[in-house]
């Protein structure tokens, strides 16, 4: 079923009686050329491109809880490309692009809304390193406009630029980057999947992975065994738990980060801001609520749901630049858990086992990336070939030297 206006004043004029499920709920088969492990918005998206882009079929995407229960649904809802390293800003520049032509893509309202982010600057030395990230977004085809204190100000006059801890000297703008509403990108991913024939089966936790000959040839799941011509893994914060049952050790941990909305308030952000002395960043929704979020936690874990500490860290860093904020109340705040890598940029790749292939490490950035990472993944799976934004998205970096460590912050999860 195609949605559209006319559908939904037919259905308006007929009593709602035609809708049907956005997607199947079939019971998994014996065997399928590519298994998906992972119904988040990374392998829904994969699994999307693999039947449309790659013409392929015989496709089933895993999913151990429900659709849009990992942090597709929990993230704060940010999109945009403004990095500075080769290994990433085509790769973020790809993913932006595909956004702004998503939703008529997969036919779904998925409230893609470009209404910009900025980046403030509070030091020289900040300004320095954001003209030179702008001028690598220009190289790369994307926007960045750099912004005086004034300009800000009129944009968002809430802003505390008087006698702020970290006074505002600027700030780096790329009006084309914005917000999606996360749950309806894994919805849309879902229905555009199961319409091209993909099996999307909730309540499967893969348990174990079955090999013949050194080759993966399926999986052992909650709903038994199935086999698969090639494996795909794409599971975000529990990728080093799937992973070690293949005795893989990841360049990876898991953490906790925290996202917390305020009461609906009056219009008063029209855009993104992220604060990042204090590590804060906000946008308002289209109910009101004032949608937000900062640091990890900092320590391991599985756990989806944070601690009290971050809320007051995160507070703390939104009423040094928004003070007129510390009058709104929490309405509700929850956890998500992530996949942080060493270097702070994603791994898509095939890893040393036959049939078995990887995607991960996506930190608290990879809600920008779904459409781009979903490609990218479904590229590699279906041509055994990376596609050229994501080529340096491999394992042995690692091994070799070539991190990606895009803010030049070091090796650790809670630095980066
Ligand atoms: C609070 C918070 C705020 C964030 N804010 C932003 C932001 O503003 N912008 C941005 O770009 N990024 C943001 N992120 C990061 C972004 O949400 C993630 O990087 C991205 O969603 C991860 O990919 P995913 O959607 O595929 O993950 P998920 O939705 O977590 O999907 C992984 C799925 O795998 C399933 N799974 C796990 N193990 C198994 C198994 N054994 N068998 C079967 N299924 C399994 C899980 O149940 C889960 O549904 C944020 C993250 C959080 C937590």
């Amino acid at each position: 079923m195609r949605y559209s206006g006319l559908r939904v004043i037919k259905e308006a004029l007929t009593g709602h009686k035609g809708w049907t499920p956005a997607w199947r709920d079939p019971d998994p088969q014996s065997q399928y050329d590519y298994v998906i492990i992972g119904g988040g918005g990374h392998g829904l998206a994969t699994a999307y491109y693999l039947a449309k882009e790659f013409g392929q079929k015989k496709i089933a995407v895993l999913e151990k809880g429900w659709i849009g229960g990992g942090n597709v649904g929990r993230n704060t809802t940010i999109i945009r490309s403004n990095y500075l390293l080769d290994g990433n800003e085509p790769f973020y520049e790809f993913s932006l692009k595909l956004w702004e032509g998503l939703e008529q893509d997969f036919n779904y309202n998925a409230m893609v809304s470009q209404r910009g982010i900025l980046n403030l600057i509070h030091t020289d030395a900040q300004r320095d390193a954001f003209i030179r990230r702008g001028n690598a977004m220009f190289l790369n085809g994307a926007d960045a406009e750099l912004l005086t204190t004034r300009q800000i100000k009129e944009r968002y006059p809430f802003l505390n630029t008087n006698d702020a801890r970290f006074p505002i000297k600027g700030g780096l703008a790329q009006h084309r980057g914005g917000t999606v509403r996360h749950d309806a990108v894994a919805w849309g991913y879902a229905r555009g999947a199961d319409s091209r024939g993909v099996d999307i089966i909730q309540n499967c936790e893969v348990t174990g992975f079955r090999r013949e000959n050194g080759k993966v040839v399926g999986v052992e799941t909650s709903r038994g065994y199935i086999g698969a011509g090639k494996v795909g893994c794409a599971v975000a914060g529990s990728s080093s738990r799937l992973m070690s049952k293949v005795d893989m050790r990841l360049p990876m941990e898991s953490h906790v980060l925290q996202a917390f909305v305020s009461e609906g308030l009056k219009p008063v952000m029209p855009g993104v801001v992220t604060f990042g002395a204090g590590h804060f960043y906000c946008s308002q929704s289209d109910k009101g609520g004032l949608v937000f979020g900062g640091d990890i936690d900092g320590y391991n874990t599985y756990a989806q749901r944070g601690n009290l500490p971050v809320v007051e860290d995160v507070c703390e860093g939104g009423m040094a630049i928004f003070p007129a904020f510390g009058r709104a109340r929490l309405l509700r705040m929850w956890g998500g858990v992530m996949d942080m890598s060493m270097d702070g940029s994603p791994i898509i790749d095939r890893t040393h086992i036959d049939g078995l292939y990887f995607n991960g490490g996506w930190c608290y950035g990879g809600f920008k990336a779904t459409p781009a990472s979903g490609f990218c993944f479904a590229h590699l799976l279906a041509k055994d070939t990376p596609h050229p934004t994501a080529k340096a998205y491999r394992f042995d970096r690692f091994e070799k030297g070539l991190m990606i460590d895009e803010k030049g912050m070091g090796a650790q999860p809670n630095l980066h």
